[in-house]
């Protein structure tokens, strides 16, 4: 047996994967989009980080719709080559949490582990989209520094498998990586936070399912969906799937520019959400990375969709609205607007 080798038993989900939309003129194609809806410089300037897009989530954008919610989050735009002060290609400071080669170590009692540079869809916001992949662990052995280091510090109770997306890794690379956490004593909890069950839910499978009912530690799941279209029906079985087996499912949404800054599309998420026991969690004001600047809203207009929403929504269906500034001891939450009046001018 040799983990860097595993057989290659292609399931349909990877087979799926393999699939993936890969080029941005075939993502107009397919939605029959004219394809001077994509500017030549938008291609030209995103090709260090290409466009990927799993069929099962192009199924649930409208066509002919240009400024589809779940297009506009993966379609590469000219906007990313500008330059933004303040955009920056670190801006929530991984480079200073990395404690051993795959850890961020940044919150009190959880460690993160970067467990691949891979994920099944790119979205063009992301805070990750110029991470140094490269440095970090491939191969089993490669872990062992930041196992050591998280069996060394019984202040951690809780791994986060992060990435990238770690349910790209096969069955049996999560079950062995699982594993080795799950025989740390003082770890309480391993975390994974994926988009898969949402935008290629053929991931959720029994055996994935299996993988982690069989862990001593608790499992949780954080999900990342963004707008309620992509709450489609075969993710709402993927996420019921979770649930129901007794794993507790969260969400982290982004709030991004023309895709879900809006009262209706947030109420409609989380609705969808909370339907088939996903909770909400977070509500992530963007990170200022490098070419995502077209994607920010400012954080009165955040608060005041908070606002909007609380008075629609049952309490449990409410993100906390929270920034990551590099350095402090969590996420910030931005608390909403206690005071009715609006005032014209900042101050
Ligand atoms: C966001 C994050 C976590 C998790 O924070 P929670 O508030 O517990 O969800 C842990 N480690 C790192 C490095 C993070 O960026
Ligand atoms: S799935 Fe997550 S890590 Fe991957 S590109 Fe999207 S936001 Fe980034």
């Amino acid at each position: 047996m040799d983990a860097t080798n595993p057989t290659r038993t292609h399931t349909s989900w990877q087979r799926q994967l393999a699939e993936a939309v890969r080029a941005p003129h075939e993502l107009l194609a397919r939605l029959q989009l004219p394809k001077e809806s994509l500017p030549v410089t938008a291609a030209e300037a995103t090709r260090g980080f290409p466009t990927l897009v799993p069929h099962s989530f192009l199924e649930r954008m409208e066509p002919g719709n240009r400024y589809d919610p779940l297009l506009l989050q993966v379609l590469p735009a000219a906007a990313e080559a500008e330059h933004v002060g303040g955009f920056t290609s670190d801006p929530v400071g991984d480079s200073s949490a990395r404690a051993a080669a795959g850890l961020l170590h940044k919150y009190h009692g959880r460690a993160l582990l970067i467990t691949t540079g891979t994920c099944a869809v790119h979205c063009r916001y992301c805070f990750r989209r110029e991470y140094p992949y490269h440095e970090e662990p491939r191969r089993m052995s490669d872990w062992e520094p930041a196992l050591q280091q998280i069996s060394e510090d019984e202040s951690i109770t809780e791994v986060i498998l992060s990435g990238g997306d770690p349910l790209i890794l096969s069955d049996e690379r999560l079950q062995t990586l699982c594993r080795r956490i799950d025989q740390i004593d003082h770890i309480e909890r391993l975390r994974i936070h994926t988009r898969l069950p949402i935008v290629l839910p053929a991931r959720v499978t029994s055996e994935l399912i299996a993988i982690l009912k069989s862990l001593r530690c608790q499992p949780v799941v954080v999900v990342h969906a963004n707008h309620g279209n992509e709450i489609a029906a075969d993710c709402e079985t993927a996420l019921r799937t979770i649930v129901r087996d007794g794993i507790p499912v969260l969400n982290q949404a982004v709030l991004l520019r023309n895709v879900n800054d809006s009262a209706e599309a947030l109420e409609s998420l989380s609705r969808r959400l909370v339907n088939v026991g996903v909770m909400p969690y977070y509500l992530h004001q963007l990170d200022r990375v490098h070419g995502a600047a077209h994607f920010e809203v400012p954080d009165a207009r955040a608060r005041e969709l908070m606002s909007e929403i609380r008075s629609r929504l049952p309490g449990y269906a409410m993100p906390q609205l929270v920034r990551e500034i590099p350095g402090e001891s969590s996420k910030m939450p931005l608390l909403h607007d206690t005071t009715r009046h609006r005032s014209a001018g900042g101050s």
